[in-house]
């Protein structure tokens, strides 16, 4: 699973999810977009605005799901609820990994049920050349014990171990700077797929502040 705004979805997170997928030797990577994010504002775009922009994303790529679980429920969008449910769907011996990236791994001891989360899935972090910060002393205390060195110490257990990641093509591409773009009027070709580019300049999205 990988979760996230999708606000739009752009290079960095496809790119990632055929990477992880290929590095992890996974069956599918779920992409899958928050209804209301707990701990950031409003995105810019309503949820089957985003939902709609990720699913031209992904295209036919092979291995990536646009997975709209996250907007079906009420309440905020919270990742440990979306793993449960992905469990009770691919039983208690299947590999389950939650991925994110360095930013959004910076804060999860401040998430819902943050113990709850390695109950559920392994946590890959994927590094992002943007975002190079320290970890704090909360989430150093969360992790303890759980880190390993490789892609290989996941197999072992169905859940509850830490990795951390550097893919292949590490990209700084991020959404805020794809919306900034947008707003002035600059390109955002190459950032983004073509298709999700002429869908957002056709709908007008993004444009005003
Ligand atoms: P924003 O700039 O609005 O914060 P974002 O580009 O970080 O957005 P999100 O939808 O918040 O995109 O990201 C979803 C997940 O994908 C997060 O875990 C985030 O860290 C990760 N991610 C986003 N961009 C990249 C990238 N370029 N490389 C690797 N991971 C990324």
């Amino acid at each position: 699973m990988l979760g996230g705004t999708f606000d739009p979805v752009h290079l960095g997170h496809l790119r990632s999810a055929v990477e992880l997928r290929e590095a992890l030797a996974l069956d599918r990577v779920h992409l899958v977009p928050a209804a209301t994010p707990p701990l950031r504002g409003e995105p810019r775009v309503a949820p089957t605005d985003r939902l709609a922009l990720l699913r031209l994303g992904i295209g036919d790529t092979p291995g990536l799901v646009a997975d709209p679980r996250e907007l079906e429920r009420d309440g905020p969008s919270y990742s440990a609820d979306t793993l449960a449910s992905l469990r009770e769907e691919l039983g208690f011996d299947a590999r389950l990994v939650m991925a994110l990236g360095h930013d959004a791994f910076l804060r999860l001891a401040d998430w819902h049920e943050p113990e709850r989360l390695f109950e559920l899935a392994h946590v890959v972090v994927i590094d992002r050349p943007d975002h190079q910060a320290a970890l704090p002393d909360a989430l150093v205390e969360l992790l303890a014990g759980r880190e390993v060195e490789d892609s290989e110490a996941l197999m072992a257990r169905p859940a509850g171990r830490l990795l951390r990641l550097r893919l292949p093509s590490r990209m700084a591409i991020s959404a805020t700077e794809v919306r900034r773009r947008l707003m002035a009027g600059f390109s955002v070709r190459y950032l983004l797929p073509e298709a999700v580019e002429s869908h957002i300049l056709s709908w007008g999205l993004y444009r005003h502040g």
